[in-house]
């Protein structure tokens, strides 16, 4: 695979922008490829300036579950261009998309901001101007974006680096217990009775890879938050709109107080929403003194673009159930290649996300991740990558479908993935 334009326009780029991106993980920092240089996405491909076609199983992390590039999505972007950019002013659409976010997802009320960082940053102030209580809990491999809050042992990029920067005094106030594990939650609160103020999880996590939650574990995690008058927190920036329309809390039947959401709920554009309770949004200012603002939030057309978005989920009754289908067929037959090639293994798969993670046959927390062979995964990143599977370059990331995959893509990615342990057995 040639690469040529590619190296050329990113090392034009690392002269203005450090490392070249604007997001870390985009780097290939862990593996010996440079990243492409992305012109173009439709349905499930995407194209780089080289010319070379991928099939996409990052969608934007998750984003793009519609695939790129949807006609509904770009018309829209279109019609609403023309008239609208940005007021800082309201508009009738962020009323609309309001009432379709608070009724699909099954919430009180719903703040909407830029991003899933500034989505659980309100979260998290919300919980500490509702309970007057400063400590937070956390769990170790889960990632809510960049706030010094929540760089803690938190997963996705942060997994792989050692980090300066942040503010010692804001983290001391950051718990980090273990994902799964009760007895680490109840420890925590036990030791710092009457502090915390929101335990904060990603209930299927994404950012270890894909790890779920086990269903006793966030049903207790809600009893214990209501045992201490803690506001339990889901971060479903990932897994809202993508689990299902109500988000990871359907498959759980586990109410939290608030939800994040993120990446689906923008259709692909920057947008990010806190939602949940009366009780506690309505301390938000300017209702109450809860202080959380922002220039672009609720732009008209980030919101005419997730409107479109969740309407096109929302109508479609076979939409989860077709995507489930596919993610089950792509679960089997890379267990199959796997299990042929004699590789010690383990594929989690909630949904529409999925991770392989080599060199262990279980894996239900971060130190469980940890301990999988992360080399044999960097190795098979870049295989499947030169091969034109465009996977995430890190073991500490979720492998996303979207409607607009088909069976021979799922094909081809076991394909490729066949081939990659047969140059393993050589
Ligand atoms: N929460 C979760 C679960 C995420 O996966 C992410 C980003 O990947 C964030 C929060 C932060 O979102 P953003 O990158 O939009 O700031």
């Amino acid at each position: 695979m040639r690469l040529d334009k590619s190296k050329e326009i990113f090392d034009k780029t690392k002269r203005y922008i450090p490392g070249g991106v604007n997001s870390p993980i985009r780097a290939f920092k862990n593996l010996s490829i440079i990243p492409p240089i992305i012109s173009k996405g439709k349905g499930c491909h995407i194209f780089d300036v080289d010319g070379n076609e991928y099939i996409d199983f990052v969608l934007s992390w998750g984003a793009m579950i519609l695939g790129h590039c949807d006609p509904d999505v770009v018309n829209r972007i279109k019609e609403v261009v023309e008239e609208q950019i940005a007021f800082g002013a309201p508009t009738e659409i962020e009323y609309e998309m309001a009432k379709l976010v608070c009724e699909t997802a099954q919430i009180d009320m719903v703040r909407f901001v830029n991003s899933g960082t500034e989505a659980t940053m309100t979260a998290v102030r919300l919980a500490k101007g509702y309970t007057g209580k400063k400590k937070i809990v956390k769990f170790a491999g889960c990632y809510h974006g960049h706030h010094d809050i929540f760089l803690k042992e938190a997963g996705s990029a942060v997994a792989e680096l050692r980090l300066k920067g942040i503010d010692e005094d804001i983290v001391q106030n950051t718990i980090v217990v273990e994902y799964n594990n009760l007895d680490s939650v109840e420890k925590a609160f036990k030791e710092n009775k009457d502090e915390i103020a929101a335990v904060i999880i990603e209930p299927v996590a994404g950012n270890m890879g894909t790890v779920a939650s086990k269903k006793e574990f966030l049903q207790t995690l809600r009893e214990i938050c209501n045992f201490y008058g803690s506001v339990l927190i889901f971060d479903e920036v990932i897994t809202g709109f993508r689990l299902s329309l109500k988000g990871a809390r359907a498959l759980y039947n586990v109410e939290p107080d608030l939800i994040t959401l993120g990446k689906i709920i923008g259709g692909g554009l920057p947008c990010g929403a806190v939602g949940g309770k009366k009780e506690i949004m309505q301390c938000l200012a300017p209702q109450g003194n809860v202080f959380q603002a922002g220039t672009m939030s609720g732009n008209p057309i980030v919101m005419s673009v997730g409107y479109a978005t969740i309407k096109k989920l929302k109508e479609n009754p076979h939409f989860y159930s077709n995507l489930e289908m596919l993610a089950g067929k792509f679960e089997k037959e890379l267990t199959q290649v796997f299990s042929n090639s004699n590789l010690t293994f383990c594929i989690n798969r909630v949904g529409s996300m999925l991770t392989i993670f080599f060199g262990v046959e279980k894996v239900e927390n971060f130190e469980m991740a940890k301990m999988s062979d992360l080399d044999l995964f960097r190795s098979f990143a870049e295989y499947m990558i030169k091969n034109h599977i465009y996977v995430p370059s890190s073991q500490f990331e979720a492998m996303f479908l979207s409607v607009a995959h088909s069976e021979n893509d799922v094909e081809k990615f076991v394909e490729i993935a066949e081939e990659f342990c047969s140059s393993k057995r050589k």
